[in-house]
């Protein structure tokens, strides 16, 4: 009564282009349990999900095409939690490299991979401004292509610490800690340019290993025995990515350096407040380190600590990773509201006065974030900024 089928004919044809990219083979794995959707942080705010996007590509959609490619921002909460472990941390850089290669990508990421590649940092500021936010440092913060004698820590700033105004406050006041902490400590200046993971996530690849090309002759340059960034980005590319092209250093985060030496921090400004933390998804769920940022915000004398229901392993992303932090003006019709809003809301409901965050791509995403949902009373503020505030600094 029935004809044999030919299972072969109802193949996932689909996946097929997926799986010839290296990387993107995955996502033909999920199996549908469902489990990665209610921990996607922008189903919370839309449509999305690897199981969702598995089900497109199902059914014929062309992912390479598709404006949901640009939409996933890395956050690895999917594949912390998914049995089959299908990895969206994988599968985007490798299906935007290809989609960059036919034409197709956002104009706002065009502009920024432009602008990595003119200047050496995303926001395409001239490299000789790179040090000038040392100048309000009150302290002497030593450049290496002007003084190239060896130094204990190598201070890597990166993009929104080195040009954004309130990076450039925080960066103010981590050096001030790491002066009165008698580190001896210097940083690129002229010569540093992004690690680029950022711009790596979003299909760059090509851009980054060039980049890591430079940084690297650079850092050859001159004699020093760790690294320390406030970027968990760069300091993602330094630990992950770097050592698999032979290039491997001592790196820290910034909060992984200082709080071992909390004891000699001098915090005695008390700050009375309701503080809660966010942590950076490349930080904590990508690198795992939730506590040296906590250990940090409970030394400060005043800081009553309130954490968000969605916090450490399951923290909410910001929007901003995975090339995220350039694309909100493409986001806009595709979301309710920016993950950065949905963040910021949270703060607010858990009570506290000030959000403390220590990635410099959140204290603008989420100061922005509080003034659009009305949340202005809520300080954004990076954790360097408030131990510098308890320590007494009159800059703060
Ligand atoms: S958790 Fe993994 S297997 Fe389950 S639906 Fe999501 S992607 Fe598929
Ligand atoms: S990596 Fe994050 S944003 Fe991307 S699909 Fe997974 S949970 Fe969603």
């Amino acid at each position: 009564m029935f004809e044999p089928r030919v299972i072969t004919d109802t193949g996932p044809d689909g996946f097929a282009e997926l799986n010839a990219l290296t990387g993107a083979e995955s996502l033909e794995r999920c199996y549908g349990c469902g489990k990665c959707v209610p921990v996607c942080p922008v189903d919370v705010v839309g449509e999305y999900g690897p199981r969702k996007l598995h089900r497109k590509v199902q059914i014929g959609e062309n992912l390479l095409a598709s404006d949901e490619l640009w939409m996933c921002t890395t956050c690895a909460n999917c594949l912390r939690v998914c049995p089959k472990e299908v990895n969206m941390v994988e599968i985007m850089p490798a299906a935007r490299e290809e989609a960059i290669s036919r034409g197709e990508v956002p104009n706002e990421l065009t502009q920024v991979f432009e602008a990595t590649f003119r200047q050496g940092n995303a926001m395409g500021a001239n490299p000789r401004r790179r040090a000038a936010w040392t100048k309000k440092a009150g302290v002497p913060v030593r450049e290496l292509p002007k003084d190239p004698a060896p130094v204990d820590v190598l201070f890597y700033v990166e993009d929104y610490w080195s040009y954004h105004p309130r990076g450039q406050e925080a960066a103010q006041a981590f050096a001030r800690i790491m002066h009165a902490l008698g580190v001896d400590f210097a940083i690129l200046g002229a010569e540093e340019k992004t690690l680029g993971d950022s711009q790596r996530l979003a299909g760059e690849r090509g851009l980054f290993e060039s980049l890591m090309e430079d940084v690297t002759a650079t850092l050859a340059k001159y004699e020093f025995n760790r690294i320390v960034t406030p970027d968990p980005h760069g300091f993602n590319a330094l630990v992950k990515e770097y050592p698999k092209h032979g290039h491997t250093y001592d790196v820290a985060h910034y909060t992984q350096f200082l709080a071992p030496l909390v004891d000699r921090l001098e915090l005695t400004t008390p700050i009375e407040a309701r503080v809660t933390f966010h942590d950076p998804c490349y930080l904590g769920r990508h690198n795992g380190e939730y506590d040296a940022p906590r250990t940090l915000l409970r030394a400060i004398p005043g800081i009553d600590l309130v954490e968000m229901g969605r916090c450490r392993e399951n923290a909410y992303c910001c929007g901003g990773g995975g090339g995220g932090m350039w694309l909100d003006g493409f986001m806009s019709d595709k979301v309710s509201e920016r993950l950065s809003e949905r963040r910021v809301r949270e703060a607010a409901e858990s009570g506290a006065d000030i959000l403390a965050v220590c990635c410099p791509y959140e204290v603008s995403r989420f100061s922005d974030a509080a003034k659009s949902t009305g949340n202005e009373h809520l300080q954004v503020l990076d954790i360097a900024e408030l131990l510098d505030t308890a320590m007494g600094s009159p800059k703060a």
